[in-house]
Protein backbone atom coordinates (compact mmCIF):
# COMPACT_ATOMS: atom_id res chain seq x y z
CA UNK A 1 0.00 0.00 0.00
CA UNK A 2 3.01 2.44 0.33
CA UNK A 3 3.91 2.74 -3.10
CA UNK A 4 0.76 4.31 -3.35
CA UNK A 5 1.93 7.25 -1.03
CA UNK A 6 5.51 7.55 -2.87
CA UNK A 7 6.83 11.05 -1.38
CA UNK A 8 3.58 12.37 -0.03
CA UNK A 9 2.69 12.55 3.35
CA UNK A 10 0.74 10.03 4.96
CA UNK A 11 -0.58 8.29 8.40
CA UNK A 12 -1.40 5.04 9.39
CA UNK A 13 -4.58 4.94 11.49
CA UNK A 14 -5.15 8.72 12.27
CA UNK A 15 -6.61 9.16 14.74
CA UNK A 16 -9.40 11.46 13.27
CA UNK A 17 -10.03 13.18 16.57
CA UNK A 18 -7.17 15.33 15.70
CA UNK A 19 -8.74 16.69 12.23
CA UNK A 20 -11.58 17.13 13.41
CA UNK A 21 -12.91 20.79 15.35
CA UNK A 22 -15.33 18.58 17.48
CA UNK A 23 -12.48 16.27 18.39
CA UNK A 24 -14.12 13.10 18.13
CA UNK A 25 -13.67 10.42 16.01
CA UNK A 26 -12.19 7.11 15.84
CA UNK A 27 -9.04 5.87 13.53
CA UNK A 28 -8.92 6.41 9.76
CA UNK A 29 -6.81 3.57 7.86
CA UNK A 30 -4.79 6.29 6.08
CA UNK A 31 -4.63 9.95 6.32
CA UNK A 32 -3.07 11.42 2.80
CA UNK A 33 -1.96 15.27 2.39
CA UNK A 34 -1.51 15.90 -0.81
CA UNK A 35 -0.07 18.88 -2.79
CA UNK A 36 -1.50 19.48 -5.88
CA UNK A 37 -5.00 18.49 -8.22
CA UNK A 38 -2.66 16.19 -10.00
CA UNK A 39 -1.70 13.78 -6.51
CA UNK A 40 -5.24 14.25 -4.92
CA UNK A 41 -5.82 12.28 -8.85
CA UNK A 42 -3.78 9.94 -8.61
CA UNK A 43 -4.49 8.85 -5.29
CA UNK A 44 -8.21 8.28 -6.69
CA UNK A 45 -6.93 6.29 -9.17
CA UNK A 46 -4.23 3.92 -7.07
CA UNK A 47 -7.28 3.67 -4.28
CA UNK A 48 -9.92 2.91 -7.30
CA UNK A 49 -7.14 -0.14 -8.40
CA UNK A 50 -7.11 -1.55 -4.97
CA UNK A 51 -10.84 -0.68 -4.27
CA UNK A 52 -10.08 1.28 -1.27
CA UNK A 53 -13.20 3.81 -0.67
CA UNK A 54 -11.73 7.53 -0.25
CA UNK A 55 -13.04 10.48 1.84
CA UNK A 56 -12.34 13.83 1.38
CA UNK A 57 -11.99 16.20 4.69
CA UNK A 58 -11.20 19.70 4.49
CA UNK A 59 -10.50 21.84 8.44
CA UNK A 60 -13.01 18.95 9.80
CA UNK A 61 -15.18 21.99 11.65
CA UNK A 62 -18.29 20.83 9.74
CA UNK A 63 -17.72 17.24 10.48
CA UNK A 64 -19.13 14.04 13.21
CA UNK A 65 -16.47 11.18 12.49
CA UNK A 66 -17.96 8.04 14.04
CA UNK A 67 -16.39 6.17 17.26
CA UNK A 68 -14.70 3.58 15.05
CA UNK A 69 -13.02 5.72 12.95
CA UNK A 70 -13.32 5.61 8.79
CA UNK A 71 -12.38 2.74 6.32
CA UNK A 72 -9.96 3.13 3.31
CA UNK A 73 -8.33 6.60 2.58
CA UNK A 74 -9.11 10.48 3.76
CA UNK A 75 -7.45 12.75 1.74
CA UNK A 76 -7.09 16.04 4.28
CA UNK A 77 -7.13 18.79 1.37
CA UNK A 78 -6.11 21.30 3.77
CA UNK A 79 -2.08 21.00 4.94
CA UNK A 80 -0.47 21.51 1.74
CA UNK A 81 -2.63 23.19 -0.73
CA UNK A 82 -2.81 26.41 0.89
CA UNK A 83 -1.93 29.38 -2.20
CA UNK A 84 -3.80 32.40 -2.49
CA UNK A 85 -3.18 34.11 -5.68
CA UNK A 86 -4.65 37.48 -7.01
CA UNK A 87 -5.64 39.32 -10.21
CA UNK A 88 -7.59 42.12 -10.12
CA UNK A 89 -10.71 41.63 -8.85
CA UNK A 90 -10.18 37.98 -8.72
CA UNK A 91 -8.60 36.05 -5.53
CA UNK A 92 -7.75 32.20 -6.73
CA UNK A 93 -7.37 30.34 -4.08
CA UNK A 94 -6.55 26.35 -3.31
CA UNK A 95 -8.99 24.53 -1.88
CA UNK A 96 -6.94 23.80 1.27
CA UNK A 97 -6.29 27.27 2.36
CA UNK A 98 -8.23 28.80 5.28
CA UNK A 99 -11.38 30.59 4.54
CA UNK A 100 -10.06 33.22 7.20
CA UNK A 101 -6.68 33.36 5.42
CA UNK A 102 -8.52 33.98 2.07
CA UNK A 103 -10.86 36.88 3.65
CA UNK A 104 -7.35 38.38 5.09
CA UNK A 105 -5.41 38.10 1.52
CA UNK A 106 -9.08 40.21 0.36
CA UNK A 107 -8.96 42.53 3.34
CA UNK A 108 -5.21 43.03 2.17
CA UNK A 109 -5.62 43.65 -1.69
CA UNK A 110 -8.73 46.47 -0.47
CA UNK A 111 -11.08 43.68 -2.45
CA UNK A 112 -14.54 43.20 -0.79
CA UNK A 113 -17.32 40.96 -0.43
CA UNK A 114 -15.36 37.83 1.57
CA UNK A 115 -16.06 40.03 4.86
CA UNK A 116 -18.59 37.75 5.81
CA UNK A 117 -16.54 34.53 5.88
CA UNK A 118 -13.91 35.94 7.76
CA UNK A 119 -14.82 33.84 11.24
CA UNK A 120 -16.04 30.66 9.39
CA UNK A 121 -13.10 28.36 10.68
CA UNK A 122 -12.99 26.04 7.52
CA UNK A 123 -11.46 25.31 3.97
CA UNK A 124 -12.40 27.23 0.38
CA UNK A 125 -12.66 23.63 -0.31
CA UNK A 126 -15.36 22.41 1.93
CA UNK A 127 -16.60 26.06 1.96
CA UNK A 128 -18.07 25.62 -1.29
CA UNK A 129 -18.74 21.89 -1.24
CA UNK A 130 -21.35 23.39 1.83
CA UNK A 131 -22.26 27.00 0.44
CA UNK A 132 -21.18 28.11 4.01
CA UNK A 133 -22.44 30.82 4.63
CA UNK A 134 -23.16 33.65 7.67
CA UNK A 135 -24.01 37.29 7.98
CA UNK A 136 -26.39 37.93 4.74
CA UNK A 137 -23.28 36.29 2.72
CA UNK A 138 -22.80 32.78 0.98
CA UNK A 139 -19.87 31.11 -1.06
CA UNK A 140 -22.24 31.45 -3.98
CA UNK A 141 -21.88 35.37 -4.22
CA UNK A 142 -18.78 35.66 -5.01
CA UNK A 143 -17.29 32.25 -6.24
CA UNK A 144 -16.92 32.03 -10.36
CA UNK A 145 -15.51 28.99 -11.10
CA UNK A 146 -14.51 25.47 -9.16
CA UNK A 147 -11.39 23.32 -10.20
CA UNK A 148 -11.56 19.70 -9.38
CA UNK A 149 -10.73 16.58 -9.63
CA UNK A 150 -13.38 13.97 -10.14
CA UNK A 151 -13.71 10.19 -8.31
CA UNK A 152 -12.26 8.62 -11.91
CA UNK A 153 -9.06 11.10 -11.35
CA UNK A 154 -10.46 13.02 -14.40
CA UNK A 155 -10.07 16.77 -13.69
CA UNK A 156 -13.91 19.01 -14.08
CA UNK A 157 -14.54 22.85 -13.77
CA UNK A 158 -17.18 24.58 -13.40
CA UNK A 159 -18.62 27.99 -13.82
CA UNK A 160 -20.83 30.06 -11.45
CA UNK A 161 -24.06 29.09 -13.16
CA UNK A 162 -23.01 25.39 -13.18
CA UNK A 163 -22.09 25.42 -9.49
CA UNK A 164 -25.98 24.93 -8.75
CA UNK A 165 -25.88 26.45 -5.12
CA UNK A 166 -28.69 26.40 -2.39
CA UNK A 167 -29.00 26.61 0.89
CA UNK A 168 -25.76 24.68 2.77
CA UNK A 169 -25.06 22.72 -1.00
CA UNK A 170 -23.74 23.14 -4.08
CA UNK A 171 -23.36 20.59 -6.88
CA UNK A 172 -19.59 19.10 -5.66
CA UNK A 173 -21.92 17.42 -3.33
CA UNK A 174 -24.08 16.14 -6.12
CA UNK A 175 -21.44 15.43 -8.60
CA UNK A 176 -19.00 13.79 -5.73
CA UNK A 177 -15.75 15.60 -7.20
CA UNK A 178 -13.01 16.79 -4.79
CA UNK A 179 -12.59 20.70 -5.51
CA UNK A 180 -8.89 21.93 -5.85
CA UNK A 181 -8.93 25.54 -6.77
CA UNK A 182 -11.84 28.09 -6.70
CA UNK A 183 -11.62 31.69 -8.27
CA UNK A 184 -13.96 33.98 -6.28
CA UNK A 185 -14.80 37.58 -8.07
CA UNK A 186 -14.91 40.68 -5.04
CA UNK A 187 -15.22 44.15 -5.56
CA UNK A 188 -12.85 47.18 -5.06
CA UNK A 189 -13.05 48.30 -1.95
CA UNK A 190 -11.31 50.13 1.15
CA UNK A 191 -9.02 48.19 3.02
CA UNK A 192 -9.71 49.78 6.66
CA UNK A 193 -13.27 49.14 6.16
CA UNK A 194 -13.04 46.32 4.68
CA UNK A 195 -11.15 45.02 8.18
CA UNK A 196 -13.14 47.07 10.21
CA UNK A 197 -16.27 44.78 9.18
CA UNK A 198 -14.65 41.91 9.31
CA UNK A 199 -13.79 42.44 13.27
CA UNK A 200 -16.99 43.81 13.84
CA UNK A 201 -18.63 40.63 12.74
CA UNK A 202 -15.81 38.34 14.87
CA UNK A 203 -16.54 40.72 17.54
CA UNK A 204 -20.27 39.58 16.77
CA UNK A 205 -19.35 36.09 17.47
CA UNK A 206 -16.87 36.01 19.64
CA UNK A 207 -20.15 37.53 22.12
CA UNK A 208 -22.91 34.79 20.82
CA UNK A 209 -20.52 31.97 19.91
CA UNK A 210 -19.27 29.05 22.30
CA UNK A 211 -15.60 29.69 20.46
CA UNK A 212 -13.35 28.39 23.44
CA UNK A 213 -15.34 24.99 23.61
CA UNK A 214 -15.36 21.98 20.82
CA UNK A 215 -18.09 21.98 18.16
CA UNK A 216 -18.44 21.71 14.16
CA UNK A 217 -20.57 25.24 14.35
CA UNK A 218 -24.31 25.16 13.92
CA UNK A 219 -25.27 21.35 14.53
CA UNK A 220 -29.04 21.56 12.81
CA UNK A 221 -29.93 23.45 9.59
CA UNK A 222 -32.04 26.36 9.11
CA UNK A 223 -35.65 25.00 9.62
CA UNK A 224 -38.29 26.97 7.17
CA UNK A 225 -39.39 29.76 8.75
CA UNK A 226 -37.86 29.02 12.03
CA UNK A 227 -34.24 29.56 14.24
CA UNK A 228 -32.83 26.12 15.56
CA UNK A 229 -31.26 27.59 18.32
CA UNK A 230 -34.32 29.45 19.06
CA UNK A 231 -36.26 26.68 19.20
CA UNK A 232 -34.17 24.54 21.21
CA UNK A 233 -33.64 26.88 23.91
CA UNK A 234 -37.51 27.18 23.81
CA UNK A 235 -37.90 23.60 24.25
CA UNK A 236 -36.01 23.95 27.49
CA UNK A 237 -32.62 22.08 26.58
CA UNK A 238 -30.11 24.89 26.64
CA UNK A 239 -27.63 22.74 29.08
CA UNK A 240 -28.97 19.34 28.34
CA UNK A 241 -26.52 16.50 27.80
CA UNK A 242 -25.26 13.32 27.33
CA UNK A 243 -22.26 12.05 28.54
CA UNK A 244 -19.97 15.28 27.92
CA UNK A 245 -21.69 16.52 24.72
CA UNK A 246 -24.12 18.95 25.65
CA UNK A 247 -26.35 21.79 24.19
CA UNK A 248 -24.41 24.91 24.41
CA UNK A 249 -25.12 27.45 27.36
CA UNK A 250 -24.26 30.08 25.57
CA UNK A 251 -25.59 29.31 22.29
CA UNK A 252 -28.22 26.75 21.79
CA UNK A 253 -27.62 25.85 17.78
CA UNK A 254 -24.40 24.55 19.06
CA UNK A 255 -23.99 21.23 20.84
CA UNK A 256 -20.56 21.13 22.24
CA UNK A 257 -18.47 18.45 23.40
CA UNK A 258 -15.78 18.19 26.40
CA UNK A 259 -15.54 14.12 26.06
CA UNK A 260 -14.21 11.41 23.87
CA UNK A 261 -17.43 9.67 22.80
CA UNK A 262 -19.24 10.54 19.51
CA UNK A 263 -21.53 7.99 20.29
CA UNK A 264 -22.79 10.38 23.05
CA UNK A 265 -22.76 13.54 20.71
CA UNK A 266 -25.14 11.79 18.28
CA UNK A 267 -27.24 10.41 21.12
CA UNK A 268 -27.80 14.13 21.82
CA UNK A 269 -28.16 15.28 18.34
CA UNK A 270 -31.10 12.80 18.24
CA UNK A 271 -32.28 13.51 21.72
CA UNK A 272 -32.59 17.13 20.47
CA UNK A 273 -34.70 16.44 17.61
CA UNK A 274 -36.91 14.06 19.19
CA UNK A 275 -37.49 16.89 21.55
CA UNK A 276 -38.23 19.62 19.49
CA UNK A 277 -40.29 17.88 17.32
CA UNK A 278 -43.21 16.35 20.37
CA UNK A 279 -42.60 19.83 21.77
CA UNK A 280 -42.66 22.42 18.98
CA UNK A 281 -43.64 20.21 15.77
CA UNK A 282 -40.42 21.17 13.90
CA UNK A 283 -38.25 18.36 12.36
CA UNK A 284 -34.34 19.81 12.92
CA UNK A 285 -32.45 18.28 10.16
CA UNK A 286 -28.25 18.26 10.97
CA UNK A 287 -25.53 20.21 9.24
CA UNK A 288 -22.80 18.64 9.97
CA UNK A 289 -21.85 15.41 8.34
CA UNK A 290 -21.01 12.30 9.25
CA UNK A 291 -18.32 10.32 8.61
CA UNK A 292 -17.28 6.75 9.29
CA UNK A 293 -18.68 3.90 11.15
CA UNK A 294 -19.36 3.32 14.94
CA UNK A 295 -17.79 -0.01 15.79
CA UNK A 296 -14.69 -0.39 13.77
CA UNK A 297 -15.77 -3.81 12.40
C1 LIG B 1 -17.06 27.65 15.64
C2 LIG B 1 -17.63 27.35 14.28
C3 LIG B 1 -18.35 28.32 13.61
C4 LIG B 1 -18.91 28.05 12.34
N1 LIG B 1 -19.60 29.04 11.69
C5 LIG B 1 -20.13 28.78 10.47
C6 LIG B 1 -20.87 29.79 9.77
O1 LIG B 1 -21.02 30.91 10.23
N2 LIG B 1 -21.40 29.48 8.56
C7 LIG B 1 -21.24 28.24 7.99
O2 LIG B 1 -21.74 28.02 6.88
N3 LIG B 1 -20.54 27.26 8.63
C8 LIG B 1 -19.99 27.50 9.84
N4 LIG B 1 -19.28 26.52 10.48
C9 LIG B 1 -19.16 25.19 9.86
C10 LIG B 1 -17.91 25.00 8.97
O3 LIG B 1 -16.85 25.84 9.37
C11 LIG B 1 -18.22 25.23 7.50
O4 LIG B 1 -19.23 24.36 7.04
C12 LIG B 1 -16.96 25.05 6.61
O5 LIG B 1 -17.25 25.54 5.34
C13 LIG B 1 -16.52 23.62 6.50
O6 LIG B 1 -15.23 23.60 5.89
P1 LIG B 1 -14.16 22.44 6.24
O7 LIG B 1 -12.98 22.67 5.39
O8 LIG B 1 -13.93 22.39 7.69
O9 LIG B 1 -14.94 21.17 5.73
P2 LIG B 1 -15.02 19.75 6.44
O10 LIG B 1 -15.76 19.89 7.73
O11 LIG B 1 -13.70 19.12 6.47
O12 LIG B 1 -15.95 18.98 5.40
C14 LIG B 1 -17.31 19.37 5.22
C15 LIG B 1 -17.85 18.65 3.98
O13 LIG B 1 -17.17 19.16 2.84
C16 LIG B 1 -16.51 18.12 2.12
N5 LIG B 1 -15.23 18.68 1.65
C17 LIG B 1 -14.26 19.28 2.39
N6 LIG B 1 -13.26 19.70 1.60
C18 LIG B 1 -13.60 19.36 0.32
C19 LIG B 1 -12.98 19.52 -0.95
N7 LIG B 1 -11.80 20.12 -1.10
N8 LIG B 1 -13.65 19.01 -2.02
C20 LIG B 1 -14.84 18.39 -1.92
N9 LIG B 1 -15.46 18.21 -0.74
C21 LIG B 1 -14.86 18.69 0.36
C22 LIG B 1 -16.34 16.98 3.11
O14 LIG B 1 -16.34 15.72 2.45
C23 LIG B 1 -17.57 17.14 4.00
O15 LIG B 1 -18.68 16.47 3.44
C24 LIG B 1 -18.72 26.78 11.74
C25 LIG B 1 -17.95 25.80 12.43
C26 LIG B 1 -17.42 26.08 13.67
C27 LIG B 1 -16.60 25.03 14.37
Amino acid sequence: MREMFEGMEVIRDAEMRRYTTLRLGGPADWLAFPGSGQEIAALFREAGKAGMPVTVIGHGSNLLVLDGGIRGLVIRVEKNMREIRRSGNRLTVQAGAMLGSAAAAAAEAGLSGLEFAAGIPGTVGGSVFMNAGAYGGEMADVTVQVRGVLPGGEEICLGREEMDFGYRTSAVRRLGFTVTEVTMELAEGDPAGIRARMEELNARRAEKQPLDVPSAGSTFKRPEGYFAAALIDQCGLKGYSVGKAQVSLKHAGFLVNTGDSSRDYLELVQAVQRIVKERAGVELEMEIRILGEETRG
